[in-house]
Formats: structure tokens, sequence, C-alpha cells
């Protein structure tokens, strides 16, 4: 159950065929490719559309501050060149404010941002202003004021001081807040006489941020901070606020254009420090431009999915082509096989085709053909083997039936001399050795000539034929019984008993005289048989002087008047036991 892997691995390797194997490997290959070569491309492609969307909201940032600032220089140059002027340079030291006021309500007049414009004398007592608002008041610890007499200055956003009671509720209700430029104005004779102050409504930044932002698309969802050089709000979240850690602002100071992520809010910021314009040196705002991290990140994002779903597209359609291809490269082998596994199955198929898909394959087929050709000639001499070989058995068994037909009598089918001798010389050699007793009984039928004479000849061999018989029927199985004569017969004895011989020599001959032989004429003729047995003794040099003996004793028992057994000479038989 817990194989391990490379197990595992051989196991599924086994089961699966070269063709899915290798589509397995191609597929791998093409999904690894691919996915790399699109991850990359997705990451690449990511990361510089976000640098474009950086960029552009830089640009809206930097868009901001310089138009900021060009307004700033512009209310600036304004009083400047009022203060400048030659013609009015009179009406700053008139007894009579009048003219005074009239000229600064002609530049109130043209531009709705001028919330109050005023004149004072150079002791801080306001001489002439619009609507004639603070006129007789003192100034002289205003900012504005201090610093308008150095020279011209432009000062930072604040609520309203003196003006915020006689102003009455801003339109939001939000308390007044002015931005102030002041210009020294010098008398005839050269001396400064006073300081020429405006106060602009911060709301016209306001209207500066509203224009900037229609040029982008409201689905954005960009928002546009102003910070004060000292990281206070001054446009944006909560004025006076501090948006940004002290850490956040010194990069930004220091760099003078920045891009942040600030993961807590999921924002992208872009950050530029506003320089100013000509001799206007700027208050050191920081304008800043946000947007929600996942809206600036959408086209960025959405690109790298669309790049990751065309690389899945390009792996599966790969891996489709890849199982297609070592699909039609492998088939020519499971054909082979095919072709292969058909030889000997189906009738008359011997031989595969030469296919030619691959050098491989050819190579393959090639080897198989040759193969096949050298089992075909391999089995032809096997056939061959074959035939020889039952041949040969064939001759053996004929050389053993010719043996047979040397060894044995054509009449009686027994033993013949030449056989007898061999197989008689054989037991002599085994009775020497072992001294077991080895008998002979010769046998001569009686007056056979004249069974020839009355019977005729034909009769005489069938009682030839028949005493074999007899004679095969009465010795034992290892008895052996030859016809080494016309009609004379021998048995030998091995193995046998003392008395052996002649109870059988006595039993061979009552049989036959005892037989009846049919006769040609239907008579019925008795024949009978004389017998000499002799035992093999010591004296015996060889089987020839046993049987000699046993002859001698047929002689005497043919002399004795026949039908009837006589034993070899008994002195003989004593001396050889
Ligand atoms: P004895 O009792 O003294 O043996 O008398 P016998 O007639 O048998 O004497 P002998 O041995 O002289 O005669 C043998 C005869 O056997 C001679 C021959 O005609 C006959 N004979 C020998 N061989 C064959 C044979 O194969 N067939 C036949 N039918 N007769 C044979
Ligand atoms: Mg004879
Ligand atoms: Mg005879």
């Amino acid at each position: 159950m817990f194989k391990s892997l490379p197990k595992r691995l051989s196991s599924l390797r086994d089961k699966a065929t070269l063709g899915q194997q290798m589509g397995l490997v191609a597929a791998l290959l093409c999904l690894v490719l691919v996915a790399s070569a699109s991850i990359s491309a997705a990451l690449i492609a990511r990361q510089q559309t976000k640098a474009r969307v950086e960029a552009e909201m830089t640009t809206l940032a930097s868009n901001m501050a310089e138009r900021l600032d060009m307004r700033m220089f512009e209310r600036l140059r304004d009083v400047r060149n009022l203060a400048a002027m030659e013609p009015l340079r009179r009406i700053w030291e008139a007894d009579d404010a009048g003219d005074a006021r009239n000229v600064l309500e002609q530049l109130q007049a043209s531009l709705s941002e001028y919330t109050w414009i005023g004149f004072a004398t150079a002791d801080g007592t306001v001489k002439a202003s619009t609507s004639g608002m603070l006129e007789g008041n003192s100034v002289a610890a205003r900012p504005w004021f201090k610093q308008g007499l150095q020279g011209p200055t432009a000062q930072d956003v604040h609520d309203a001081k003196l003006l915020a009671g006689l102003l009455g509720p801003s339109p939001d209700n939000a308390p007044f807040r002015f931005v102030d430029v002041a210009v020294p104005v010098n008398g005839s004779d050269g001396r400064v006489v006073g300081v020429l102050g405006a106060h602009m409504s911060w709301t016209w930044a306001t209207a500066v941020r509203r224009a900037v932002l229609d040029t982008v698309d409201r689905g954005l969802q960009t928002e546009i901070w102003v910070l004060a050089q000292d990281g206070t709000a001054l446009l944006g979240p909560g004025f006076g606020s501090r948006p940004l850690d002290a850490a956040a602002l010194e990069r930004i100071r220091s760099s003078g254009r920045v891009t942040l992520e600030d993961e807590a809010t999921r924002t992208m910021m872009a950050a530029v420090v506003a320089k100013g314009y000509l001799d206007y040196p700027g208050l050191g705002w920081t304008v800043i431009a946000r947007r929600p991290l996942d809206v600036a990140m959408a086209p960025a994002n959405n690109l790298a999915i669309i790049i990751m779903l065309v690389g899945l597209g390009v792996a599966v359609a790969g891996v489709f082509v890849a199982a297609g291809v070592t699909h039609r490269l492998t088939r020519p082998l499971c054909q082979l096989a095919e072709s292969v596994d058909q030889i000997g199955r189906s009738p008359g198929t011997t031989m595969v085709e030469l296919k030619k898909s691959s050098k491989d394959v050819m190579r393959l087929s090639l080897a198989i053909r040759s193969l096949l050709r050298r089992v075909m000639s391999a089995e032809a001499m096997q056939d061959q083997t074959l035939e020889v070989r039952a041949a040969n058995e064939a001759l053996t068994a004929e050389n053993r039936a010719l043996q047979v037909l040397a060894d044995t009598d054509a009449l009686t089918g027994l033993l013949n001399r030449r056989a007898f001798r061999d197989l008689a010389t054989d037991a002599m050699a085994y009775h020497r050795r072992y001294r077991r007793p080895l008998g002979v009984l010769m046998i001569d039928i009686d007056h056979f000539k004249a069974v020839n004479d009355e019977h005729g000849h034909a009769f005489g061999d069938l009682v030839i034929h028949e005493i074999g018989k007899i004679l095969l029927l009465e010795a034992r199985s290892l008895d052996k019984v030859a016809r080494i004569g016309g009609e004379e017969f021998v048995v030998l004895l091995r193995d046998t008993e003392e008395t052996g011989p002649e109870i059988l020599a006595e039993r061979v001959r009552a049989r036959i005289s005892q037989a009846m032989m049919q006769g040609p004429e239907a008579q019925a003729v008795k024949v009978t048989v004389s017998i000499g047995a002799a035992l093999a003794g010591a004296a015996d040099r060889d089987i020839d002087d046993v049987i000699e003996r046993a002859d001698k004793a047929l002689y005497e028992a043919k002399s004795r008047g026949r039908n009837r057994v006589v034993l070899a000479h008994p002195e003989i038989q004593t001396a050889a036991a």
C-alpha cells in the first residue's frame, strides 16, 4: 500500500505504453515551458503596467502642483504690479483713502478668489481696503505684514483671524481659510511707505483640484491631497491632520517625487513636491495623487491574467498536439507488434512487413524479419534431423529383424545351430563363474526316414514343427531350444538343478510319445524321440565337450531301443561334481 515513489513510478511505467509515456513527458515539458514563459511574461507585463500607472499618477500630481504654483505666482505678480505702478504711487501716500480703495476693489473684482485686498501703512494700520474692511485696524502683528515689509512674500494657508468676524458664515460653513500674498510699497522718495496685501480664499485650490481630476476617469477613484511643508493637510483629509508618517514625508522631501504603496489603507500614492514658479519660490507644498491599490493595479493584474489564460490555452493545445504526435510516432511499433503476434496464429502468416516509418522502426522490423528467417531455417534443419533419426530407427529395426532371421530356424521358429552355439558358449562361461548347474539335452526323432518315406516329406516337416512346439512348451523360459540338424534338437538348461535335465528329458519324451500327429490321409501318426542328457562338469573344457557327452548318451539311447532318455556317463559326472 505504501510503495516508495520510484517503485510506484516504475510500476506505472510498466503499465503505460511507450506512446503514453512519451506523450506524458512531452505534455509535462510543454506545460512547464509554457507555464514558466507565461508567468514571466505576466510578471513583466504587470511590472510595466504598474510603472505606467505610477507615471500617470505622478504626472497628475505634478500637474496639480504646477497649477497651484502658477496661480500663486500670478497673485503675487498682481499685487507686485499694483504696488510698482508709477501713476498709483501718490494714492498710497494721499490723505484720502478713497482712490486707493477704488483701485483695490477693481483688482478684487477681476478675480473671485480675492477675498480681501488692503494697504497698510508702515506702522501696520490698514489705510485702505476692499469694502473698507479692517480700515483703521492694526495688522502689525500679522505675518503677511511683517514679511511684506521685507519684500514680496506668500503666506501659507491659515484660518481667517481679523476678518473671520467680518465675513460672516462661509458658503460651506467651514472656517474661512486664506493664503496671503504681500509686497512692500515704496513712496516717491523710494522709502517703504506700507505693505500691499491680498487674502485669497483657499477654496480656489478645490476648484483647481476639480479641474485636474476632470482629466482622469472617475472610475479610477483618484483623490488629490495637498500637504503643507510640515506635513499637515491643506486639502484632502481633515484640514490640519497629518495623514503621512514622518518616514514617508522624509522620503517625499528627499526625492522630490516618489510613488508609495500604503498597505494599511491599500492605496497607491504618487507624491510631488511643488517647487514654485519663476521668482515665486513656493511654499513647500506636497501634492499627492491617491488611488485604491486594487483599482490602480487592475490594468496590470488584468493584463497578467490575460497572458496567463493565453498561456494556459497554448499549454492545453500543446498537450493535445504532443499526445497526437506521439500516438502517430509509436503507431508503427504497435502495428509491428500486432503483425508479429499473428505469426503462427493466422494460417499462412510467416513473415512481417518491412516498416519504414522511422530508422529505428525499420531496424526493428528488419531484425524481426531476419530472426524469423533464422527460426524458419532452424526448424527446417530440425525436421531434417528428425527424418534422419526416423530412417535410422527403421534401419535398426530392419537390422534387428535380419538378425532374428539369421538366428532363427525357418521351419520351426526355434534358434538355429549358429545362434545356439553363441548362447551355449555364453552359458558355459556363466556356469564356470558361478558354478550354477548347466544341462544339455540332445533329441533325435526315431526312424524319421521311415516317416518321410511313408507319409511324405511335407508331413515330415510338419512333425518336425510340432515337436519343436512341444519342446518350447515344456522347457522353462530360461531354457534355450534349438534345431541343430534335420530332425535333431538341442535344449540348453541354464541355472538348473542337478536333476533338471533328466526330469525335463523324460517329460518331453513322454509328451511326444503320446502326441498324435495328423497324417496326410487323416490318419494319426505317432512318433517317438530318443534323448541324451548331460550336465556340465569340471572336466568339460568347453560347451562342445558337454554336447558331445549328451550326443554319446543319445546314441546309447538309440542303441538301447529308442524312445528313451540316457544320462551321460556317470563317472565323468562324478568327476565333474
Ligand atoms: P534312427 O532312428 O536311427 O534315427 O533312424 P532314422 O530314419 O531317423 O535315421 P537317419 O538319421 O539316418 O535318417 C534321417 C532322415 O531324416 C533322413 C532324411 O530323409 C530325413 N530328413 C532329414 N532332414 C529332413 C527334413 O528337413 N525334412 C524331412 N521331411 N525329412 C528330413
Ligand atoms: Mg538323425
Ligand atoms: Mg532319426
